[in-house]
């Protein structure tokens, strides 16, 4: 698709290379025709000589030879590529906004602690999350992965806030705060992502830890120096301030549905921002969308490089 698709410098060239490739026959017989009527013996040469000066080769040529290297060189490096006006655009973008959970996290949590706050142990609590996250992509499922013994009805996935299900009669949400129950309960201290199980009554908190990635503040850094970098995470804001602060982002928008991240793209659109949107592609593809670059980060690339 991507060699199909050609960027407009691309196209651009080839109209101009045709226009180019007329005249330059024409400029090339009208010099043969004019000497030969003047009576000059090498007519011919002069002809060919005009035809091989202004070849348009290095035109029409010129620039599918780059985009093709572009492509194959960042292939090379593990980027594949899916629209050739992604150079184009590249070169204009004037803000980049990273996702946090599994873009400039790992994305590999584990479960650092349970608060139950009824009576159900705590062993109980990870059995009906494991059943309930089945369901789910999330890389906060994986931490709940653990063998099934109960049998799950209709489970439901909201992207970016939560999972809910029916084990055994009774109906549960994991997930958000907000999302998981109505009550208003505070989030408990300490650093991580806090998830809440509940039935009709708040049954138990998860506090998941999830590692940044090692290379991250490197990377902000040197992209800050030229371009100014924000973070946009469906995650409550304390933690996304924590983060932000270890990989030296100072502009975050925290407690964002995918929704709230289109929006806030847009927003950014409409005071003018070309903007580069780097993300998991869990649930911020429509923002992945919006954007005027994407840039998604594949779990395969990153066993690839580990490998
Ligand atoms: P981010 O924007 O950082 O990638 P998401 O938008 O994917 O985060 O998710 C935001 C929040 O929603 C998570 O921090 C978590 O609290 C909750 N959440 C999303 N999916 C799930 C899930 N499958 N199970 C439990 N909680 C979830
Ligand atoms: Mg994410």
């Amino acid at each position: 698709d991507a060699l199909l698709n050609k960027p407009r410098f691309s196209l651009l060239a080839d109209v101009v290379a045709r226009y180019f490739v007329l005249g330059v026959l024409l400029v090339a017989s009208g010099s043969g025709i004019y000497w030969y009527v003047v009576g000059n013996p090498a007519w011919f040469s002069i002809a060919l000589s005009v035809l091989v000066v202004s070849c348009p080769c290095a035109l029409s040529l010129a620039t599918p030879v780059a985009y093709t290297v572009a492509v194959a060189a960042m292939r090379a490096r593990g980027v594949v590529i899916n629209s050739g006006a992604c150079f184009e655009r590249l070169a204009q973008v004037s803000r980049i906004v990273f996702d946090k959970t599994g873009t400039l996290t790992r994305g590999r949590f584990r479960v650092e602690e349970i608060i139950s706050l009824g009576d159900m142990p705590e062993s109980a609590l990870l059995d009906l999350a494991a059943v309930l996250e089945q369901g789910s992509r999330h890389p906060l499922a994986l931490a709940f992965e653990r063998p099934i013994t109960r049998e799950v009805g209709e489970v439901n996935v909201v992207p970016g806030a939560g999972v809910s299900g029916t084990v055994e009669g009774e109906h549960y949400r994991l997930g958000k705060v907000d999302f998981a129950t109505d009550q208003v309960i505070p989030v408990p201290a300490g650093s991580g992502t806090w998830v809440l199980l509940a039935g009709k009554r708040p049954l138990g908190w998860f506090r998941l830890s999830d590692e940044v990635r090692p290379e991250a503040k490197a990377v902000i850094e040197a992209l800050s120096r030229t371009l100014p970098v924000s973070m946009f995470t469906g995650d409550v804001s304390d933690e996304a301030m924590r983060l932000g602060h270890l990989v030296g982002i100072q502009e975050i928008h925290a407690g964002l549905t995918p929704a709230d991240k289109c929006m806030r793209l847009e927003q950014y659109q409409l005071r003018g921002d070309r903007v580069l949107m780097i993300g998991d592609g869990v649930n911020d593809t429509v923002a992945m969308g919006v954007a005027d670059v994407s840039l998604a980060i594949s779990p395969v690339d990153i066993m690839v490089q580990e490998a």
